[in-house]
């Protein structure tokens, strides 16, 4: 479907009817497919001809989700994972070898942190942190064993960019990777590989599923970083998407453009009222024009995102009476549903960061992230107002 539009493509792409003709899109809860002989079995798991086997290896739901979405991103491939952790966590196994360096960004969501620093440095894996927007600090901390760099633009919870463009040039000119985790624009909002990154990582746990109904991640790229080396980690390594949650991911992925639509024009409205609140110190959110990266924000995304974040006056004390005084908002860590949701990120999601982390990335002790759902704004507002 290459010359159609990405509307179309979010409600046809990756469709492959069953015999039986359903209109839409079929789920196939089963772990394996059955064979007519001996020589077809053997054919199939070597690989020789072209068919399901085992669903941790492939299946027609799975690969519906997986079509469609590398056809939204424009990528040759796509492989979904269990989880946006372990999209993350295949493809740094897919890509990388002990002894290998990696240039992250410093403002990455917290887990992220999390793995690299206890997980992936066991194995040798070592990590340089960097200011996410500071170009010269990337190539700063470029080594000769640097394979990836790592970035989430915007990112969370301050909103902060990155240009991705001049990002994957400084990648390239030293034969490493750009990887972009896309969970917070989408690619209703961003399309990275167009703009010169190598892999996109996705959570479909937020905004690819919009309902806060399932866990699940993806990674799209080129059909052998992707289609081969990434994949070789779900082959064996197991962390595959469920067929009912890719399925649950499919029907998301065809409402997505009008919900981040809308997702973006209440962010806006709500950044806008919270500037003007007596209580509110600071407000993040690239649409103000007070932004930092306002200008790269209009060049390299269609959309601000649904994601505000402000620091509430008082410190912890201020931003935990807002949270404690909602009545809508739901206090709870997801974000990307049509339900708003508030959290506090420095005794939540990045709690398990150290204070100095914490102070580097701005993830202050009155800082609220609010994801800011599909209900009236109105609604949104009077219930943040209660606790000013
Ligand atoms: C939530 C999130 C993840 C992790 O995804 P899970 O589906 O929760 O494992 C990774 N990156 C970003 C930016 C996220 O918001």
């Amino acid at each position: 479907m290459d010359d159609f539009e990405f509307n179309t493509l979010a409600v046809r792409a990756g469709h492959q009817r069953s015999n039986f003709q359903e209109h839409s899109e079929a789920i196939f809860p089963t772990s394996s497919f059955i064979f007519n002989s001996a020589e077809e079995a053997a054919a199939r798991f070597a690989g020789d001809e072209p068919g399901y086997f085992y669903s941790r290896v492939a299946n027609p739901t799975i690969a519906c989700f997986q079509d469609r979405l590398a056809a939204l991103e424009g990528g040759e491939a796509c492989v979904a994972t269990s989880s946006g952790m372990s999209a993350i966590l295949a493809t740094m196994l897919g890509v990388l070898k002990a002894g290998d360096h990696i240039v992250s960004s410093r403002s990455i969501f917290g887990t992220s942190t999390v793995l690299f620093q206890k997980t992936l440095e066991k194995f040798d894996i070592n990590f340089s942190y960097v200011e996410l927007s500071d170009l010269d600090a990337w190539k700063a901390a470029i080594q000769d064993n640097t394979k990836l760099l790592f970035a989430e633009t915007p990112s969370n919870p301050i909103t902060e960019l990155v240009d991705i463009r001049a990002l994957s040039e400084i990648a390239h000119k030293h034969n490493a990777l750009l990887a972009i985790d896309n969970c917070f624009c989408t690619p209703a909002l961003q399309k990275p590989l167009a703009l010169g990154a190598d892999i996109v990582i996705h959570s479909a746990t937020k905004y690819l599923d919009g309902q806060g109904r399932c866990l699940g991640g993806a990674v799209v790229g080129d059909s052998k970083i992707v289609g081969e080396d990434i994949h070789a980690i779900l082959r064996s390594g197991g962390v595959a998407m469920s067929p009912f949650n890719a399925w649950v991911f499919t029907k998301g992925l065809e409402t997505l453009n009008i919900r981040m639509k809308a997702h973006c024009e209440s962010a806006m409205a709500l950044a806008t009222w919270l500037q003007k609140q007596d209580s509110v110190e600071k407000v993040y959110y690239p649409g103000l024009t007070a932004h930092p990266q306002h200008e790269l924000a209009k060049a390299q995304q269609t959309g601000f995102g649904g994601i505000v974040s402000f620091v509430a006056k008082g410190g912890k004390e201020g931003a935990w009476n807002i949270v404690n005084n909602t009545q809508l908002l739901s206090i709870t860590a997801n974000l990307g549903d049509t339900k708003s949701t508030i959290t506090h990120p420095a005794t939540t999601t990045h709690g398990r960061l150290s204070q100095e982390l914490r102070d580097e990335t701005l993830i202050s002790d009155g800082l609220l992230r609010v994801s800011v759902g599909l209900e009236d704004i109105k609604d949104i507002q009077n219930d943040l107002a209660r606790g000013f």
